[in-house]
């Protein structure tokens, strides 16, 4: 399955800016040894946006 990322992949700095203020609480980091990526929910979501 495709990962939607906000940024673009392992480009995510962190910042925590997407999850502050997406209304739907769908955007959460996923994080490994060598990048961080905030990941969409789609589930969470009837139309995905660009937030950035
Ligand atoms: S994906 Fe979200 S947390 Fe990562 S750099 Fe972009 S705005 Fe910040």
């Amino acid at each position: 399955m495709e990962l939607k990322t906000v940024c673009k992949l392992d480009q995510c700095t962190g910042c925590m800016a997407c999850i502050d203020i997406c209304p739907k609480d769908a955007v959460r980091i996923k994080d490994s040894l060598i990048s961080y990526n905030a990941i969409i929910d789609e589930k969470n979501v009837s139309t995905v946006m660009h937030v950035i």
